[in-house]
């Protein structure tokens, strides 16, 4: 049973309904031992102590390297010195089941209780003798929920997404998630505002009421630069805003006021969406954080509607040549038109299956052949495969085979629990990240974050949109592969009934 020590502003005002305000933080490389590493986290975490504007300090966990400290053991501190409770982020890369159960163990023996479960970006140095493999979001949130009832779990979506696949997927993963026991959802960072709207609205017609928060970055015309440099998953700075923020950077504050205009307007712009509350990142020090709150009350008073606040964000994309900066692709798909989508949220035209669609049918007629209870032929090849130990030298044949077989034609690599069915015959181990309830994050205009193919899921949306289970994409939860059945042969697996067992999601 988790026990909660510390006061969680977090969760009393998603039920009481005060705005939130949170501050990310990057948790720091282990490089340096813990102690002095934090030492600047701990100075903001004893500054907030007693200031109410501030709910909580979250902690990433790693996003500067592979080897960051434990944001457990770092949360633990911070909510000791700013007696509140922390969001930890904990994240999926080259991570497993039992990892987060010893992680959950650790933070429910120091008191933390509040999460925010994400699949994680690309592992930067993979270890050469091994595979990286990564825990889906929705299993992680899954296996959390079960755990306690208590936890308080945050689950990432973002809307940030300019083609139909990559969109409604990451909408629907979103509503997965919530179905798996999230308790709100924080977005990417962003500046479309449209698309934090589109978000919402989304959710809502189809039936879902989540607390949205917004996660936000204080975006300088330096930060810019370098996360165009460098990249940052699932961020998109367009030219034309990143030229906008270069004439800011003229500026005798190089580009600060301005910084601290926009963000103000992003945040009061989002209280009027109806956004449970932001997240802001790129403020590490106490009178910066002090700086935005005085900012948010300025803009407040001086535009006193949602009208006039939205207008004032426009203005401030306004270049010297008199055009406002878009901040999104000139041709992008927004779904909160009628026309475009009706009741449901999903385009009624858009993409189609295509020759996807002959192999989805051809793959679905093989399945039902050999594979379901009902045929025949199943019946017969059960009886003498599920006898087969899969370690023994005959289990190492079938592995082969079924290798030799599905290698070719779907990019197998004999995980030894196979999911096909469950995912539009689109073998889940094709996407870098193995992720079989629907996409990372990290897509860019329908391509992988590793950038050298589409990415999977969107061949799984448009067959299963052409099959008519989109629902499907949003209610059922495909279950990790065990790590014992790792290079085995599925067939033995399924014939013997010892797989985990795919669910619906109430
Ligand atoms: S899900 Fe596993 S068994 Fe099925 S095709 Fe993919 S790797 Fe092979």
């Amino acid at each position: 049973m988790s026990v909660a020590t510390y006061p969680n502003h977090v969760r009393d005002s998603l039920s009481t309904g005060k705005f939130i305000l949170t501050i990310e933080l990057a948790t720091p490389q282990a490089t340096i031992p813990l102690d002095e590493a934090i030492r600047p986290l701990l100075t903001l975490a004893r500054e907030i102590r007693d200031d109410p504007r501030i709910d909580a300090i979250a902690l990433t966990d790693r996003s500067r390297s592979d080897h960051d400290h434990n944001p457990i053991l770092t949360g633990h501190r911070v909510a000791e010195v700013s007696g509140k409770m922390p969001i930890v982020h904990w994240a999926g890369k080259d991570r497993a089941v039992r990892n987060l159960e010893t992680d959950l163990e650790l933070a429910e023996s120091l008191g933390l209780d509040t999460f925010l479960l994400v699949t994680g970006d690309k592992v930067r140095h993979p270890a050469p003798d091994r595979p990286v493999r990564y825990l889906d979001s929705a299993n992680a949130l899954d296996v959390a929920r079960q755990r306690s009832r208590d936890f308080l779990l945050a689950a990432a979506v973002s809307p940030f997404k300019y083609r139909e696949e990559e969109l409604v997927n990451q909408y629907l993963k979103a509503a997965k998630k919530l179905r798996a026991g999230a308790n709100f959802l924080m977005t990417q960072i962003g500046w479309d505002m449209r698309k934090f709207e589109e978000l919402g609205w989304f959710l809502n017609q189809r039936g879902y009421r989540p607390s949205l928060i917004a996660e936000l970055l204080f975006l300088t015309p330096a930060r810019s630069r370098r996360i165009r440099k460098f990249g940052l998953p699932g961020v998109t700075i367009t030219d034309h805003f990143a030229q906008r923020l270069e004439e800011d950077a003229a500026l005798p504050d190089c580009g600060g006021g301005a910084a601290f205009r926009r963000l103000a307007l992003q945040i009061a712009t989002l209280r009027d969406l109806g956004y449970a509350g932001v997240q802001v990142s790129g403020l590490a020090r106490y009178p910066s954080v002090v700086r935005l709150l005085d900012e948010t009350e300025t803009v407040a008073r001086i535009y006193p509607t949602p009208e006039a606040r939205r207008q004032a964000w426009g203005e401030l994309l306004v270049g010297k040549d008199g055009r406002t900066a878009e901040v999104a692709p000139a041709d992008g798909l927004y779904l909160q038109a009628p026309a475009v989508t009706g009741l449901s949220g999903i385009p009624k035209a858009g993409v189609g299956a295509g020759a996807e669609w002959a192999r989805f049918r051809a793959m679905d007629l093989i399945d039902r052949l050999f594979f379901e209870e009902s045929s025949m032929s199943a019946r017969t090849l059960g009886v003498s495969v599920r006898r087969v130990d899969p370690r023994s030298g005959f289990g190492s044949v079938l592995r082969w085979t079924e290798r030799a077989i599905k290698g070719p034609l779907l990019g197998c690599q004999t995980c030894g629990f196979c999911r096909l069915p469950v995912t539009a015959y689109v073998c889940p181990e094709t996407c870098p990240k193995g992720l079989a309830n629907g996409p990372c994050g990290g897509t860019k205009d329908n391509v992988c974050e590793f950038g050298d193919r589409e990415c999977i899921h969107n061949q799984i949306y448009r067959v299963s949109k052409q099959a008519g289970v989109l629902p499907n994409l949003e209610e059922v939860l495909i279950p990790p592969v065990p790590e014992a059945a790792w290079d085995t042969c599925s067939w033995i697996t399924h014939f013997r009934g010892d797989g985990p067992k795919v669910t619906r999601l109430r």
